[in-house]
């Protein structure tokens, strides 16, 4: 089946809440947008939907922009650059969302209900499933039950009041999401929902249904969990007379132990959720946008590696899938190391930097983009680079004790002096000269080049494995070297 052609121009929207730090399936959500919106050469929109005061979080939206920005997701639109729909923050847009729900209200599509707590209460009583809807509300106090003077008294005399909107039981919601196919919901499920609080302050589904229309948004592309939602918003573009955006509702992210991802899940096994914890403990931006995008959607063939710019070429709504996608660090990792290993060393050595800062381990930019480019292959985060191998910046504080059993015999200090000797007037100091002088040395005193190779390896990074030694070698540089050797050959023991 060819897929029906995308109508354009798109226009699309991410539309976090504020009420905590952006997630990672949020940033999901963030890219599928974006690809999209780019795919198409449509516009993406970035809405903050800021009307539940009660869980507002002072610095989400910062967070939020700043982790769009580290992603390379910068939005065309928002709160923090404008936009020909501005504002984009919710709460300062708070009028026209109250104006509409009184045109509702005008056109017979909702009602003021005037019901207090206890009332509520008392309806729901021990039966979850009793709804404020068309077979209640003639027994509770609202402006469709009662007589026009009594219900417009209250409204004058200050009494608390909420909008709700008409559901009709006998309608049946059906619409196309582009991900899901069919979606049909019948009218008798729905309450009558509130469109606007005691407060004044629109609910969800009125400004988020409001805004989509006001800001010309023609795809709404969100996470599965806003399904239960969209029934009740197609219910509200009827009774304003609105044509409702094209919905697609992405695959839920799943726990590797099964079960959707919840914060909890996620800490027992270690998964980030925060998209900031994942920037701290050193994933890179490419990595887990590569790696996210991926997580619902595959181009139907076996490249895997992308950069923001190939995915924005490959990605289309077809090719995501419906059901649940499991959450995989393993292949995380890989990315990381993917991206990594795919990456210019000048650019490696940039993203090395921070970390060697953040370590005090100090060193001129041009070595530590050299560096980089030996380790690239074997680097899962560049912070490895101040962590696994900062042998490089400064010399080791201990020798593995496993190497030290395995490979410094009764000769190693003597080779190893003798060595630091030989290299100490190696001109050129390459690599090749480096090993050339250790063969002479080994066959000059009779013994195989490991006897020499492993305790070098030793004494200048502590460790016993690592890139090729005389490459690193030539890298670490004779003054390094030479000491490093002697340092080894005075303080490691003998064996026995
Ligand atoms: N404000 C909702 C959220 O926090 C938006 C859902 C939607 O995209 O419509 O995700």
């Amino acid at each position: 089946m060819t897929p029906a052609p995308v109508e354009t121009p798109v226009r699309v929207r991410f539309a976090p809440s504020p009420t905590g730090y952006l997630h990672v399936g949020g940033l999901r959500t963030a890219l599928y947008n974006y690809l999209f919106a780019r795919r198409y050469g449509g516009r993406f929109v970035l809405r903050i939907e800021d009307t539940d005061r009660t869980r507002f979080v002072e610095d989400a939206e910062a967070d939020i922009l700043e982790c769009l920005s580290w992603a390379g997701l910068l939005p065309d639109e928002g709160p923090d650059r404008g936009g020909p729909c501005s504002p984009y923050r919710q709460s300062e847009r708070q009028a026209m969302y109250l104006d509409r729900a009184l045109a509702l209200v005008a056109s017979g599509h909702a009602y003021y209900a005037f019901d207090t707590p206890e009332a509520l209460e008392a309806l729901r009583g021990d039966d979850a499933a009793t709804r404020y809807d068309a077979s209640t509300r003639g027994g509770l106090r609202n402006s469709l039950a009662l007589p026009e003077t009594e219900w417009k008294a209250l409204l004058h005399s200050g009494e608390p009041w909420v909008i709700r909107l008409r559901v009709d039981p006998s309608k049946t919601v059906t619409f196309e999401d582009l991900i899901r196919g069919t979606v049909t919901f019948s009218g008798d499920t729905i309450d009558d929902q509130v469109l606007v609080k005691s407060d004044g302050m629109p609910t969800y589904h009125l400004a988020n249904v409001v805004d989509d229309h006001e800001m010309g948004i023609t795809h709404v592309i969100r996470g599965e969990e806003w399904l239960p939602s969209t029934p009740k918003h197609m219910l509200l573009y009827d009774a304003f007379g609105w044509r409702p955006p094209r919905m697609a509702h992405l695959p839920l992210i799943m726990s590797p132990s099964g079960g959707k991802l919840s914060k909890r899940s996620a800490d027992r096994l270690g998964i980030p959720v925060m998209v900031k914890d994942y920037r701290k403990v050193g994933y890179e931006p490419e990595a887990l946008v590569n790696y996210l995008a991926f997580l619902g959607w595959n181009p139907g063939d076996d490249r895997e590696l992308f950069d923001t710019d190939s995915l924005v070429q490959a990605f289309s709504l077809d090719r995501v899938g419906s059901s649940g996608v499991q959450f995989d660090m393993d292949k995380l990792a890989w990315f990381n190391q993917q991206h990594l290993k795919a990456m210019p060393a000048s650019e490696l050595g940039r993203r090395a930097r921070p970390w060697l800062d953040a370590s005090g381990l100090e060193s001129e930019p041009s070595y530590v983009v050299a560096v980089a480019d030996l380790m690239r292959e074997r680097l899962l985060h560049a912070k490895d680079l101040a962590g696994e191998w900062r042998f490089f910046f400064e010399d080791p504080a201990e020798y593995e004790r496993e190497g030290i059993e395995k490979r410094w015999k009764e000769d190693s200090a003597e080779l190893v002096s003798a060595y630091a000797d030989a290299i100490e007037a190696c001109d050129p100091f390459d690599a090749e000269s480096l090993e050339a002088r250790l063969r002479e040395l080994a066959e000059s005193r009779g013994v195989g080049a490991g006897r020499l190779i492993h305790p070098v390896r030793l004494a200048v990074s502590g460790r016993i494995v690592g890139p090729g030694l005389f490459e690193m070698l030539a890298l670490l540089g004779r003054q390094r070297c030479v000491a490093r050797l002697r340092t080894a050959a005075r303080s490691i023991p003998a064996p026995g």
